[in-house]
């Protein structure tokens, strides 16, 4: 067993943190989770907040319940945009009438790249990475396969991520849409948005931006920083609960312009007037397709405002804050025993998640689980740490640093 002298200077680092935190009034919002001790997969699936049971209820009681379908009119059918113009002004630095909610994000997805795919016919490429999240790469496959373009690659360094150089290598005149995350799902390497975007306009292509792991936890300028399309979770930093639907950002100078394909009844120009022909809306509401899961945009509504309180500029000094604590308990307590940090080491270039590499980690992953410590596992052999900044503290994500060297001592034995 490794000498354990350094846990109690970790653990009063991390109560001097807690002590000085502008945010930490806010732990106290989320709903107890008993027998768990240190939730670090609030990148995965947020918490809920603690008024979910009531806001539920009084849904099902009055705007459901009592209202009965005159809430369509007097809230739902107009949801989808106001909330997404929320989650524009409050994390995305999009200005209104550009953010819808709807789908899921795999949907989304499709539909944009779909639509930026057939934008020009003189462009036949699509520009992705190797290490993408899975859907992000079957999607662009189905739509190539779909429009004959073809896919180009780009095959980033695994730790340190996509960098303006390997775009501007890999985009040319042929190339219709660049599509990337912004955080990394694995590393949490944070892309240079500004800059990638900047190379994909240079070669005159469109650029997408994947926010899945950046949205509320990051802070970005998608307006400012030209960005053409956007997909982002909902049920991660924004807790929006499990299969809460996504969000997509299209910039108005693309709307009435980009045609998505699932051209359903809510993207036409006039709902109501279920006429002959399809017309489509010639705003933001083009991205819709059918009726919104309204039940499943209750509970980020809440989180919305807890960011908004916090600012995203807060939310991310928390993160910040964080994740170096956690690479400084990595480099003290689990380096030593040969576990690889597979992020990036300086703050500014990750998003709110470590990862740390270990080839006993899925068996460490099933005990720390069942002992109430909840990072989660990534193949072949990762542990991401997920910091959700305004649910974690730094006691917190300590505790789940010195499990994990404990589980990984005991796998030893
Ligand atoms: C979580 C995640 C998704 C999830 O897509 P769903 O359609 O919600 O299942 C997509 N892309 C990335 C990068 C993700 O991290």
């Amino acid at each position: 067993m490794t000498d354990r002298s350094s846990d109690a200077a970790l653990l009063d680092a991390a109560r001097a943190l807690d002590a000085a935190d502008p945010l930490a009034a806010h732990l106290d919002a989320f709903a107890e989770a008993p027998g768990v001790t240190a939730y670090l997969d609030g990148n995965s699936l947020g918490r809920p907040l603690r008024d979910m049971p009531e806001k539920l209820a009084a849904f099902v009681r009055e705007d459901w319940g009592t209202r009965l379908i005159r809430s369509w009119d007097e809230q739902w059918m107009a949801l989808p945009m106001r909330l997404g113009d929320r989650i524009g002004e409050v994390a995305l630095g999009a200005a209104p009438g550009q953010t819808v909610v709807a789908d899921s994000t795999s949907v989304l997805i499709y539909k944009l790249m779909r639509a930026a795919a057939a934008a020009d016919p003189a462009r036949t490429e699509l520009v992705i990475e190797t290490g993408n999240f899975p859907t992000d790469r079957f999607l662009a496959e189905g739509v190539a396969a779909e429009t004959g373009l073809t896919i180009r690659w780009l095959e980033p360094d695994p730790v340190h991520g996509v960098t303006v150089d390997d775009v501007t290598a890999a985009v040319s005149d042929r190339t219709a849409l660049v599509s990337l995350s912004h955080v990394d799902y694995r590393s949490g390497a944070l892309a240079d948005m500004p800059g990638i975007t900047a190379a994909a306009h240079e070669a005159g292509a469109l650029m997408m931006w994947d926010l899945c792991h950046s949205a509320g936890v990051v802070p970005m300028q998608l307006d400012a920083w030209g960005v053409d399309l956007a997909v982002g979770c909902t049920y991660k930093y924004l807790n929006g609960g499990p299969g809460s639907p996504a969000f997509a950002y299209l910039r108005h100078g693309l709307q009435g312009v980009l045609r998505q394909p699932i051209q359903g009844w809510w993207s036409a120009e006039d709902i109501f007037a279920m006429g002959p022909e399809y017309v489509p809306s010639g705003d933001i509401r083009q991205l819709l397709s059918g009726t919104p899961p309204v039940t499943s945009m209750l509970a980020m509504q809440g989180m919305l405002d807890l960011i908004e309180q916090s600012t995203i500029a807060g939310v991310r000094a928390k993160s910040q804050s964080l994740t170096d604590l956690a690479v400084r308990a990595y480099d003290e307590v689990l380096a030593p025993l040969g576990v690889r940090l597979l992020s990036p080491r300086d703050s500014a270039r990750r998003g709110g998640h470590v990862t740390i590499g270990h080839p006993d980690f899925r068996d460490v992953t099933r005990r720390l689980w069942a002992d109430g410590i909840i990072p989660d596992f990534r193949f072949p052999d990762g542990i991401r740490l997920g910091l959700s900044p305004l649910s974690t503290s730094h006691v917190e994500t300590i505790t789940g640093v010195l499990a994990v060297r404990d589980a990984l001592e005991s796998d030893d034995d």
